[in-house]
């Protein structure tokens, strides 16, 4: 099943809540916020149904995010529930890391197969400013617990924001081979959320790499084993260490984006800058069949023409996506609702 452009639908991302115990500022820098209604939330067994139905229709990788996933309760349950479904070659979760180290065996243990950290600095002091959380430690745990339990390619997310991080990235390689996972850099984007974007903030991939250049000598590109829809270009250093910069903002990669968004109330985003999902709590709850889902996903698919971060490069005046205002009279317009 391919789109207007001939891309395939593949990767499905899983918000399992609009909750979070962070307040990066990149993505959740208000002080209040309107959430998502208890009763709209998927339950366990709707996820499964529906992760089902897109599997048939050729999902073969399901990233679970948030919000923090963590924070959903019982999530090993849905793990397991997921790890049964036919299909499914790659299932991995996203997480801040702050509640990792305790449910990472239980998760390990219900299938779960890989695990990517955000970890934007090794300065608790600043994560404390710019993520409002004095729990450093505590990812920092949940790391060392992930490697422990032998989590596949354990990754690393560094959001790169000019004047807060950009002086550790080189710590940041250096905590990544020391914990025997992979760093992946990201440039700051204007997502919804991001509502004190501005473009000096980002760092481009160009700066990031002539950084490491100056710190560690010529690097080379890696001739990569994942799909050509991942996101993320990888490097090697001169010693070895293999890092990944994702250039979403300089070098957006729409082209071969194979990847939706699944929010927790279950509204279908076919792209991460999309102004409006697919609703499809309304029709599982209404008792549709799985053809009738099957057929709704694959006709919104079929007609799917979005290239978000390619279109915002030809805005002139680039600023935040969405006022604070538009935010919060649909909060599916969040990064944190959206899932990342
Ligand atoms: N809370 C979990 C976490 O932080 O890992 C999962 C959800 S979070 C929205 C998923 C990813 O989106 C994180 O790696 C985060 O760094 C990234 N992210 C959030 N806002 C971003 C922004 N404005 N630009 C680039 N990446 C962003
Ligand atoms: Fe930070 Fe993730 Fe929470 Fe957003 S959802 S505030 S990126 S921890
Ligand atoms: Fe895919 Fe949209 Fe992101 Fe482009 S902006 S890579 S189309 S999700």
């Amino acid at each position: 099943m391919r789109d207007v452009f001939g891309r395939p639908l593949r990767s499905l991302r899983i918000s399992v809540t609009d909750r979070c115990n962070m307040r990066c500022r990149y993505c959740m820098p208000e002080d209040e916020y309107v959430w998502l209604p208890r009763e709209s939330i998927l339950t366990f067994e709707e996820i499964e149904r529906l992760v089902r139905v897109f599997s048939e229709l050729g999902v073969d990788k399901v990233r679970l995010t948030g919000g923090e996933p963590l924070l959903r309760h019982e999530l090993a349950t849905l793990v397991a529930l997921l790890d049964r479904v036919r299909g499914l070659k790659d299932l991995a979760l996203t997480t801040n890391g702050l509640l990792l180290a305790r449910q990472a065996e239980a998760l390990r243990r219900a299938g779960l197969a890989r695990v990517t950290v955000s970890l934007d600095t090794l300065r608790p002091e600043r994560m404390r400013e710019f993520a409002k959380s004095a729990r450093h430690a505590d990812v920092v745990a949940g790391i060392q617990a992930a490697r422990q339990l032998g989590f596949h390619h354990l990754k690393l997310n560094s959001v790169v924001v000019r004047g807060f991080n950009d002086d550790e990235l080189a710590d940041l390689i250096e905590f990544g081979r020391s914990h025997d996972a992979e760093v992946r850099f990201i440039e700051y984007m204007d997502v919804g959320g991001a509502t004190r974007w501005t473009r000096d903030q980002v760092v481009p991939q160009r700066e990031i790499l002539e950084r490491l250049t100056r710190r560690y000598g010529p690097i080379e590109p890696v001739a990569t084993q994942e799909s050509p829809a991942a996101p993320a270009v990888r490097f090697r250093l001169p010693d070895g260490t293999v890092f990944g910069v994702i250039a979403s903002v300089t070098a957006p990669f729409c082209g071969s984006c194979d990847r939706s968004r699944l929010t927790a109330d279950g509204t279908w985003f076919l792209c991460l800058y999309a102004a409006r999902g697919v609703d499809l709590r309304e029709p599982l709850r209404r008792g549709a069949t799985d053809d009738e889902l099957a057929g709704l996903i694959a006709g919104a698919w079929r007609g799917r023409s979005d290239r978000g971060a390619e279109t915002r490069l030809g805005v002139a005046e680039r600023g935040a996506l969405y006022r604070l205002e538009s935010l919060r009279a649909d909060p599916h317009r969040e990064m944190h609702t959206r899932g990342g």
